[in-house]
């Protein structure tokens, strides 16, 4: 497996017709770099992330950053990398939300690209003194990029996994990534639900389950690729954790009667179900119990047990 995810398919290849089957899609996360399309490479540089790049006649566009944890020096190699194949610099910089662990290393870039992100991101970035690039081009609801005859369209659904997650999709290629909403078939995407917004993120699923002119769903974690079959099962699982999580509450049951009560065994297709479950449970909990306003007598505030 090393041996392929080392695999490095320059410049000849990059604007032929080539199917996407004859290219290597599976990771051993490893520090490398890997072709996953007629115009899409996936990199990245140690623990479990990895980010794009599109190499154009005009330049480059990249997404996202390399390691966890932040491996000094990861966004530095693969610049050396990039200036090894190509003879154009590095012209964007794309960040999918404000997460360290998937923009880590992107400010090396900034001596030739410019750094794109939601408009949201910058407060989080600035606020958790990220080791990233700071963008200066922030949009709302979508934005193109058109660089040497790619189409890169970012968009913006709603509040997900953080306020400031962004899909970046490669419609010629059928190429989509959406880091931490997306992973391998049969993985739970998120150890817990911090920093989501529920309701918002299973209307979103929705929409990446069926967006047009997909073929491959990059993960910003793990390997192999996955399709937008994940997102509709995420989806499925989401909706019914809060339902259940919900009803209970309704019925008063405490937090504790709740983790015994809750049960997702027809979600055992996840392998890292037994291992997500509770942190699962008790963070839909917290979101629910600024959801709703319960029935209690009291009316009193949650207070820390003495
Ligand atoms: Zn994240």
């Amino acid at each position: 497996m090393n041996i392929i995810t080392r695999l490095i398919l320059i410049g000849a290849f990059l604007f032929s017709p080539l199917a996407i089957a004859q290219f290597e899609t599976s990771w051993d996360n490893s520090r490398g770099i890997t072709q996953i399309s007629p115009h899409v490479f996936r990199w990245g540089a140690g623990g479990s992330i990895n980010g794009l790049f599109i190499p154009t006649s005009d330049g480059i566009i990249l997404i996202d950053g390399p390691a966890l944890p932040c491996e000094p020096g990861a966004g530095q190699w693969l610049k050396d990398e990039l200036a090894l194949r190509y003879d154009v610099p590095v012209r964007y910089v794309v960040l999918s939300h404000d997460h360290q662990s998937h923009i880590c290393g992107t400010a090396v870039f900034a001596d030739t690209a410019v750094a794109i992100g939601h408009k949201k991101i910058r407060p989080h970035l600035i606020r958790e003194g990220r080791i990233a690039a700071l963008p200066t081009i922030t949009f709302e609801d979508s934005m193109d990029i058109d660089l040497g005859g790619v189409k890169v369209v970012l968009s913006y659904f709603g509040p997900t996994h953080s306020d400031n997650l962004i899909a970046t999709h490669i419609p010629q290629d059928g190429v989509l990534f959406v880091p931490d909403l997306g992973r391998p078939e049969g993985q739970l995407p998120n150890p817990d639900l911090r920093d989501m917004y529920v309701d918002s993120t299973i209307e979103v699923l929705g929409i990446l389950a069926r967006m047009d002119d997909v073929d491959i769903v990059v993960p910003g974690h793990g390997s192999p690729v996955s399709t937008q079959a994940y997102f509709q099962r995420y989806r499925e699982y989401l909706t019914a954790l809060r339902e259940r999580v919900l009803s209970h509450m309704v019925e008063e049951r405490s937090l504790y009667e709740i983790l015994e009560l809750v049960s997702m065994d027809d979600f055992s297709d996840y392998t890292n179900l037994e291992k997500n479950l509770e942190p699962n449970i008790i963070t839909m909990y917290d979101y629910l119990y600024r959801y709703r306003e319960p029935n209690f007598p009291s009316g009193l505030p949650i207070r820390v047990p003495q």
